[in-house]
């Protein structure tokens, strides 16, 4: 296996400097037309000029409004003197042995989120993060350790997604014709946070994601995965409209509870509750139960039996998570004998049941992996071991 390769992004050309205008990246549509009325622009074109500049930055990856040509110089000028078109900064990019592609990139305030891209045959996957750190500390996850900094915003959140189409070179040229064959075909908010506990920001980025005059991808390419925050799934549905996947990881509360305590507030009836009661499930728009596997833990042929059993009656399938071990991580992951043995009695029963192939371990960039060295890791190797119940 070759070694990863890190490239010190910092000496390359920042995509933009930091100008303290206002930075339309990530403002809804509503609120680009309003911002561009408070610079004067007529009532009667404010619409058709949030179009056209709303195009140049979301379809063809446009950064500067001198190049908005369909627009006149003086108003082009007009911009420019009030706003910018910043994205986070990439500081640095690593390129796993297996071309997975992992982002480092600061936000306003110096913080850091990771964002990683997995390449497939079939489609590439952009994982992207929504908050700083994490609101929830599930034992098993390494941004778990990191204590909540701040939720990222819109502009930050689909910010991510468009340096990730720079970085792949996938902007359409003006006018060329839809490429159906993308190399970022999917986003998964399954990076640092809970996405649920910052939503108003991810429904904003994801709608620029799925706008049909913006990055255009198809609402059944996104998924969006909670820990279960019951109160905010039904209007994932109903305000966002992507796919659903729910960290799951155990198949009582006791184990839940210690694997990912928000199950605490709502347990695991609850959280099925509101699942079977989600307003888009279907055959054709399953739900994805995440569920990492754990050694002694949680892989049991008795947990597998259980996991079919609770979710019977939900369009679902079953995604089987090898453990991805970080540093002071208190568990093991499952033996793969152990890991065939679950995925067979799950499939056995008449639910998919895909082992994840565990893609950029060697950059770190693996589920569950993912911490910035942004300040307040709180956690010692004691606290995780004892807040798993090992200790
Ligand atoms: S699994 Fe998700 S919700 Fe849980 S600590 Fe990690 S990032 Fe937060």
């Amino acid at each position: 296996m070759t070694a990863p390769i890190t490239q010190d992004v910092l000496t390359l050309p920042r995509n933009l400097p930091e100008t303290g205008k206002r930075n339309l990246v990530g403002l809804t549509r509503e609120g680009l037309r309003e911002a561009l009325l408070e610079i004067g622009t007529p009532e009667k074109q404010a619409k058709m000029r949030t179009g056209q500049i709303w195009q140049w930055i979301y379809q063809w990856g446009v950064r500067d409004f001198a190049a908005m040509t369909n627009l006149a110089k003086a108003y082009r000028a007009e911009l420019e003197a009030h706003f910018s078109i910043e994205l986070p900064e990439v500081v640095t990019k690593t390129v796993s042995a297996d071309g997975t592609r992992k982002y480092l990139v600061r936000i306003a305030g110096g913080h850091e989120v990771e964002v990683v891209y997995i390449p497939e045959t079939d489609r590439g996957t952009l994982c992207i993060s929504s908050q700083v750190g994490c609101t929830l500390t599930c034992s098993f996850c390494h941004t778990g350790t990191q204590k909540l900094v701040r939720n990222l915003t819109a502009g930050e959140i689909i910010g991510q997604v468009m340096l990730a189409r720079d970085d792949l070179g996938e902007w359409p040229e003006q006018g060329a014709p839809k490429n159906e064959t993308r190399l970022l075909s999917n986003i998964v908010l399954m990076g640092m946070g809970e996405p649920l506990h910052n939503f108003e920001n991810v429904r904003d980025a994801m709608k620029i994601a799925m706008d049909p005059e913006g990055i255009q991808l198809s609402r059944r390419r996104i998924t969006l995965s909670t820990s279960g925050v019951v109160p905010e799934i039904a209007r994932t549905a109903e305000e966002i409209g992507c796919l659903l996947a729910v960290s799951f990881h155990a198949t009582t509360d006791e184990v839940r509870d210690r694997l990912v305590p928000i199950n605490k507030r709502w347990n695991i009836e609850t959280l099925l509750g509101a699942l079977r009661d989600y307003p888009r499930v279907a055959n054709s728009e399953r739900i994805t139960f995440e569920y990492v596997m754990l050694k002694g833990v949680n892989d049991s042929d008795a947990d597998a039996r259980r996991l079919v059993k609770l979710i019977q009656g939900i369009p679902a399938k079953i995604n089987l998570i090898p453990f991805n071990e970080w540093p002071g991580s208190p568990y093991e992951r499952s033996d793969w004998a152990r890991i065939e043995k679950f995925a067979d009695i799950v499939h056995k029963a008449g639910y998919a049941s895909p082992i994840r192939t565990p893609r950029g371990e060697d950059i770190m960039a693996a589920c569950g992996q993912l911490k910035s060295a942004t300040e307040r890791a709180r956690k010692s190797r004691k606290d995780i071991a004892a807040e798993a119940g090992l200790g």
